[in-house]
């Protein structure tokens, strides 16, 4: 797939290949990846400098044991030559995706979050959460800002937002200094996964308060 406009940037795709990128942002990057070749193509180059990229970072960030963890993650993770993610054309979820939720869409045990959308959990930490949500097509999700960071991938449909048009195997990344309003596009259900580190901040108030309750 080579349509993919919106690609993740180096320091999420080094962080992956060391291994020191919490669990949730793992399963957004390695789904990417399996959609993009040109993503598979730098990841791949970083994982070819392994132990060599690791000593360029600050020592601060790199734990004793992160060349170990780099060489498993390596042997573990290995990303598939591209004809074997080579997915069908009517297969939503990318294969680290269906490896995590045990199957295709129709296996999600999606929870309602009022307005059409619904959304699930895969998996949550102390670090961050991974979650996969439905957009109805036209829908809009409320308007917010990020206390952390927020990694959108797009496996269905496609959205657009205050900064640009996002579709299948594109990337968004949104910040403290990103405020959104990210509005699905006619025609097509959007499916989106995300990884979030910290509590969206909705910015009205009947999404504030159902915060607590939707856990975005
Ligand atoms: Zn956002």
């Amino acid at each position: 797939m080579n349509d993919v406009k919106h690609h993740i940037g180096d320091e999420f795709l080094m962080g992956y290949a060391a291994g020191y990128l919490p669990q949730a942002f793992d399963l957004v990057v390695s789904a990417h990846v399996s959609l993009s070749d040109e993503a598979r193509a730098r990841l791949e180059s970083f994982e070819a400098l392994g132990g060599g990229v690791l000593s360029g970072m600050e020592d601060a960030e790199i734990g004793e044991d992160s060349l170990e963890k780099t060489l498993a993650m390596i042997k573990t993770q290995a990303v598939e030559p591209a004809t074997q993610n080579a997915a069908p054309v009517d297969d939503v979820f990318p294969k680290p995706l269906r490896d995590v939720v045990g199957g295709g869409e129709v296996t999600v045990k999606w929870r309602s979050i009022g307005m059409g959308c619904k959304q699930a959990v895969l998996h949550s930490d102390k670090e961050a959460t991974a979650r996969l949500l439905f957009i109805p097509a036209g829908q809009a999700l409320p308007k917010h800002s990020h206390h952390g960071t927020e990694m959108t991938l797009v496996l269905q449909g496609a959205y657009r937002d205050e900064t640009d048009r996002f579709a299948r195997g594109d990337v968004e990344i949104g910040d403290q200094d990103m405020h959104h309003t990210p509005v699905a596009e006619e025609g097509e259900d959007c499916i989106c996964l995300v990884a979030t580190n910290a509590r969206l901040k909705f910015e009205s108030f009947l999404p504030r308060l159902a915060q607590p309750f939707l856990g975005i």
